[in-house]
């Protein structure tokens, strides 16, 4: 039996801003899996709480 602990990203997603901008949208990165993310994008980021971001928030709201 192997005693390595296995964490899948969801365990550790957590997004914040970044300073980068992708055709002039902001992007949001998480620091569990590396993942990128700008609100033209047709999914939302979620924690690993299962709750959807303040600053992914502020992104959707915007979405036209
Ligand atoms: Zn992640």
């Amino acid at each position: 039996m192997s005693k390595l602990a296995i964490h899948p990203c969801r365990s550790l997603c957590a997004w914040q801003e970044t300073r980068a901008e992708i055709d002039g949208l902001p992007v949001l990165a998480c620091r569990g899996c590396g993942s990128q993310w700008i609100r033209s994008e047709g999914w939302t980021p979620i924690d690993h709480t299962g709750r959807i971001p303040d600053c992914v928030r502020a992104e959707l709201v915007k979405r036209s």
